[in-house]
């Protein structure tokens, strides 16, 4: 059984506008890297959902977008340390500009599945992974997103995206849990 938590115990760690703020940032990178070839985004639902919405609405390449469902998390803070495909039906990403959109990089595993995945699969014309959050202190295998937003400590954090038991998701900033 879960504890329960409510949006009075959380605190907010990265505010709305600061959140928008890095995003656009990140699209006016992406737009110079890219140039104007067509680009295939792959989010990874659900967490990746409200920061690949507002990341594709600055970008202005062809672009193709794509959702994956994949779950590491069962419920409660801790990663299982187990990467499982709940559904990755991809289109032909042979020869194509390739970029995978994530929430949170935590352990690494689930980046690492999916690139590992990537190679396995496809030729890729190139091969980015983005993520929202880095939380670099938790991670057990070795690897780094090539742009991400923000770098945070080893927190458990809701919002935007990131759930805590399917709830929080909406929230429009990060929040923490003060323990
Ligand atoms: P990793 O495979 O890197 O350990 O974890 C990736 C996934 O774990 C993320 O996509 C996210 O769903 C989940 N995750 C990792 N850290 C957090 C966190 O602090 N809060 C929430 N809500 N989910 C997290």
């Amino acid at each position: 059984m879960l504890e329960m938590i409510t949006e009075q115990d959380l605190k907010v760690l990265i505010k709305e506008d600061e959140l928008q703020n890095s995003i656009k940032q990140l699209g006016e990178k992406l737009n110079d890297f890219y140039k104007n070839e067509e680009l295939y985004v792959i989010s990874v639902l659900k967490g990746s959902v409200m920061f690949t919405v507002d990341l594709v609405k600055h970008l202005k390449m062809p672009l193709n977008m794509n959702f994956i469902r994949l779950s590491s998390y069962g419920s409660g803070f801790t990663s299982s340390g187990k990467v499982n495909a709940v559904d990755i039906s991809l289109p032909d990403l042979n020869g194509k500009n390739v970029l995978i959109v994530e929430d949170i990089i935590d352990t690494g595993l689930t980046a690492k599945f999916l690139i590992d995945f990537m190679h396995l699969n496809f030729k890729t014309k190139s091969l980015k992974f983005c993520s929202l959050l880095d939380k670099r202190e938790t991670r057990k295998v070795d690897i780094e997103p090539d742009y991400y937003c923000f770098r945070i400590g080893n927190q458990f954090v809701v919002g935007y995206g990131l759930d805590y038991d399917g709830f929080y998701r909406n929230l429009p900033y990060i929040g923490y849990l003060e323990t």
